[in-house]
């Protein structure tokens, strides 16, 4: 295996773990990086470009802590080879009077859509249900009423059951059960621990409170990924004891009014896009389309869309055809401006000869070789 492709390999563990956790990629990469002992992605990166690569050792951890809970095949009594979070994703329609519903597993939460409404009994534990009702039916919706909620509530959290013991399947026995010494095992593997330390709150829960609440913080909700043996600060002073309601209840359902209607946000950053968007349509080389990409785009009191335009690389004679196109579609007034930027790059009648960006960087490399130095 090369190098890079244990990079790569690391890359796609990452991506794995944002789409399980609900992370952006770059967070993701952060987490595995930290857990090879590195303080960011970056970081990692820059040993890599050294002399350090992870070992086989150190891709079978970061695939254990990541891959495990998520990716483990198992098969049913079919022999249909199925998911352990996907196998039960299936949606069954329920009737409650004359209101019908649908209940499904979304990534550990138990969810029941109604229409117009959702109900979401988040996968750890003592987590508050969650009630969002459409505004368009908040006079009408079944939710409203308490008897209807906590009917439906009831069978969310069964089915919530059913989805949390699924996933504990998978786990030893020491991870739900503690010892004579009140310690267990973290259910994606390592020792045995009567201490455990919640890496988004900082949180201290001992062995009994964490099995209690199935690896889920009991104080923030965080999942098991982010339960580890060790504190994150270094600083014990900072970690606080976590603390579990006596009831061992569910927290009251949050409800909230929502506008779930797609919505088209015609701000600065989206209107920007577009009208770039139309730039790069219409640009007839790598000048051009460098000039697109670099242009200034900013949105005046919702009216008028300045594009600054560098010289250099956008012709000044040129219309930008499409752009006035989609600026009048969204009601809006251009206004044009060359000036004079930084180039990225030397020689900008180069960009002016091809619109093939391959070409072009095949004759920066010769132009720089000969005039300049390239640097990495
Ligand atoms: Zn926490």
């Amino acid at each position: 295996m090369t190098d890079e492709y244990r990079i790569k390999k690391l890359r796609t563990f990452a991506k794995r773990y944002a789409r399980a956790n609900r992370l952006v990629h770059s967070q993701s990469l952060d987490v595995v990086a930290k857990e090879l002992g590195f303080a960011h992605w970056k970081t990692l990166i820059g040993a890599s470009k050294t002399d350090w690569s992870p070992s086989d050792d150190e891709l079978s951890k970061i695939e254990a802590f990541i891959g495990k809970s998520f990716h483990t095949k198992r098969e049913n009594e079919n022999g249909v080879i199925l998911d352990p979070i996907d196998d039960m994703n299936q949606t069954e329609e329920t009737k409650i009077g004359e209101y019908s519903f649908r209940i499904s597993n979304f990534l550990g939460d138990a969810v029941v859509y109604g229409e117009g409404w959702t109900v979401r009994i988040p996968e750890a534990p003592l987590a508050a249900p969650l009630v969002e009702i459409d505004k368009r039916y908040a006079e009408t919706s079944p939710v409203k009423e308490s008897k209807f909620l906590k009917q439906v509530i009831d069978i969310a959290q069964a089915y919530s059951q059913q989805i949390r013991a699924r996933m504990s399947m998978d786990w030893s026995r020491r991870s739900t059960k503690p010892d004579a010494n009140g310690k267990v095992r973290h259910p994606f593997g390592g020792s045995v621990f009567d201490k455990w330390y919640c890496w988004e709150c900082d949180g201290e829960i001992t062995g009994q409170q964490i099995a209690q609440n199935l690896w889920h913080c009991p104080s923030c909700g965080a999942n098991p990924l982010h339960i580890r043996s060790e504190p994150y600060v270094s600083d014990d002073s900072k970690t606080h004891p976590v603390e579990i309601p006596e009831q061992g209840e569910r927290l009251e359902p949050i409800v909230l009014l929502v506008d779930s209607r797609l919505k088209l946000e015609l701000n600065e950053e989206n209107i920007s896009m577009l009208i770039r968007c139309a730039l790069l349509e219409e640009a007839a080389n790598t000048n051009e389309r460098l000039g697109a990409m670099l242009a200034q785009i900013s949105l005046i009191d919702n009216e008028v869309v300045y594009i600054t335009f560098d010289e250099d690389l956008w012709p000044e004679d040129k219309e930008p055809i499409q752009a006035l196109a989609v600026a009048e579609l969204l009601g809006l007034e251009v206004e044009q401006e060359i000036s004079l930027f930084t180039a990225p790059f030397a020689w900008p009648e180069l960009g002016e000869l091809t619109s093939s960006t391959h070409e072009y960087t095949k004759m920066l490399l010769d132009a720089y070789s000969e005039h300049g130095v390239i640097s990495r």
